[in-house]
């Protein structure tokens, strides 16, 4: 078969004979361009040298090109029709090596994944592993958390999603898209808009647009203070988007002399609504909470 998989005739032909139509619900939108594909690893930087952890292989559009570049590809996948199909149609011998010694495909949903264990010896865990995924955007950011908590470091993670969450991702204070996720991620890893992927390049086709983040986990964390005490502080900044910080402050500090005083003392305006607050301001001011 001299077609690659995401050419967008073998993709029918795969889909015809073995699924029929791909499942919604798993969030299967399976890429049929060879040059965005081209493009997401390029983007992801992956040659000969790469062991990547893959989420969602599906029939194996972008699996079959990291393999071709020489990459080893250890895949998770929830769909039980897909490991006859990836088997079958995935080159068996890449170079001179044969496909089981360069991928290996984990029968496991990604939020279950124990990533130490799953790798096991397959990859070599003193080199760096890159993350690559078109995400089953049903779940996009459960799986940017489980990936940013992991304790398995992972070099970079180059991720397709939606394009208004790569939006808010990738957003500045100031901006509409800009909120918790944007600094949840921000504070951790930094983050880069890297190729729009608009829907007719996918079948079935998604009803929204997609894009690419490349996120890296930022050499030096930025120091938050109580992570946990953070995380609430920003979440009950933005309960009300529309509404001032003052506002939202409403249910963290009841008095509204001693609101007045802590926006006074980080140098806030009165009216300043969260979206304004660059990260910085947001740990100034979970930290003076937290000293209260
Ligand atoms: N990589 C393929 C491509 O680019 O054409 C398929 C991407 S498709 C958007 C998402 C894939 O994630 C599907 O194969 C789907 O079955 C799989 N998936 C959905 N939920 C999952 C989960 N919880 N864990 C692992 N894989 C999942």
């Amino acid at each position: 078969n001299n077609l690659p998989i995401c050419d967008p005739i073998r993709t029918k032909a795969i889909m015809n004979r073995y699924l029929g139509f791909a499942k919604k619900n798993l969030g299967q939108n399976f890429l049929i361009s060879l040059n965005k594909i081209n493009d997401i690893l390029d983007a992801a930087e992956i040659d000969g040298d790469d062991q990547v952890l893959e989420i969602g292989p599906g029939i194996g559009s972008l699996t079959e090109q990291m393999l071709l570049r020489g990459a080893k590809v250890l895949a998770y996948e929830i769909d039980q029709d897909l490991p006859e199909i990836l088997h079958n149609e995935l080159p068996q011998k890449i170079g001179d090596k044969y496909l089981d010694d360069v991928f290996k495909l984990v029968m496991k949903d990604i939020l279950k994944a124990d990533f130490k264990a799953d790798i096991g010896n397959f990859f070599d865990l003193n080199k760096p592993v890159k993350v690559v995924a078109n995400l089953p955007y049903y779940i996009t950011t459960p799986i940017i958390f489980a990936l940013a908590k992991s304790d398995l470091a992972f070099e970079s993670l180059t991720l397709m999603m939606q394009k208004e969450v790569a939006e808010r991702l990738c957003a500045s204070s100031g901006n509409k898209e800009y909120g918790p996720l944007t600094i949840f991620v921000q504070t951790q890893m930094s983050v880069k808009m890297a190729v729009m992927v608009d829907h007719t390049n996918f079948n079935p086709q998604p009803k929204v647009d997609s894009a690419v983040v490349v996120l890296k986990p930022l050499v030096q964390k930025v120091d938050v203070g109580d992570t946990d005490n953070f995380d609430h502080v920003v979440k009950m900044c933005f309960s009300q988007r529309r509404k001032t910080l003052n506002n939202n402050l409403k249910s963290l500090v009841k008095d509204s002399e001693e609101r007045k005083k802590l926006l006074q003392m980080l140098d806030l305006p009165e009216k300043v609504r969260p979206e304004e607050l660059s990260i910085d301001q947001f740990i100034g001011l979970a930290k003076a909470l937290k000293a209260e």
